[in-house]
C-alpha cells in the first residue's frame, strides 16, 4: 500500500523516533506548527478516524495516553498541549493514515486558524 505513514513506521522513509512499541510509533512532524509538534500513529494502517471499528478502541486509547506521556516528558504537561486527529480532507487531513498531534510548547489559541 502506498501511505507515507505506514512507510514511516516501517523506516522505509526516515523520521525522527520519539518513542516506539509493538503497536505505536511516535516521530516529530517534518513542518512543526509548534515548538513540540509530534504525531503519534498506530502502526497498522487504518485511513480516517470514520473507519476505526469497536476493534481498534483499545489501541486508540493507548495512542492518547502515550501522547500523554510523551507530553510530560516533553515537558509541556502542565503548561497544556493539544492534542488533535483531523478527519478528512474538509478538516485538514492530507496524509490517510490515522495519527493524532502533539502540539505544545507555546500559548494554544483557539479556535485554530
Ligand atoms: P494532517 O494534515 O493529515 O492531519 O497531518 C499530517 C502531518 O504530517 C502534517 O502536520 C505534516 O507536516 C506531516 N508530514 C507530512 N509528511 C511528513 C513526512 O514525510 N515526515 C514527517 N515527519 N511528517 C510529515
Ligand atoms: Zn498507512
Amino acid at each position: 500500500m502506498d501511505c507515507l505513514f505506514c512507510k514511516i513506521s516501517d523506516k522505509s522513509v526516515p523520521s525522527t523516533a520519539v518513542y516506539e512499541d509493538g503497536e505505536l510509533y511516535a516521530f516529530r512532524d517534518i513542518s512543526p506548527q509548534a515548538p513540540t509538534h509530534i504525531l503519534v500513529i498506530p502502526k497498522t494502517h487504518v485511513s480516517t478516524v470514520n473507519d476505526l471499528t469497536e476493534a481498534n478502541a483499545a489501541l486508540i486509547g493507548k495512542l492518547v495516553l502515550k501522547a500523554r506521556d510523551i507530553a510530560r516528558e516533553e515537558g509541556i504537561a502542565d503548561q497544556g498541549y493539544r492534542l488533535v486527529m483531523n478527519c478528512n480532507e474538509g478538516a485538514g487531513q492530507t496524509v490517510f493514515h490515522v495519527h493524532l498531534h502533539l502540539l505544545g510548547g507555546r500559548a494554544m489559541n483557539w479556535p485554530p486558524g
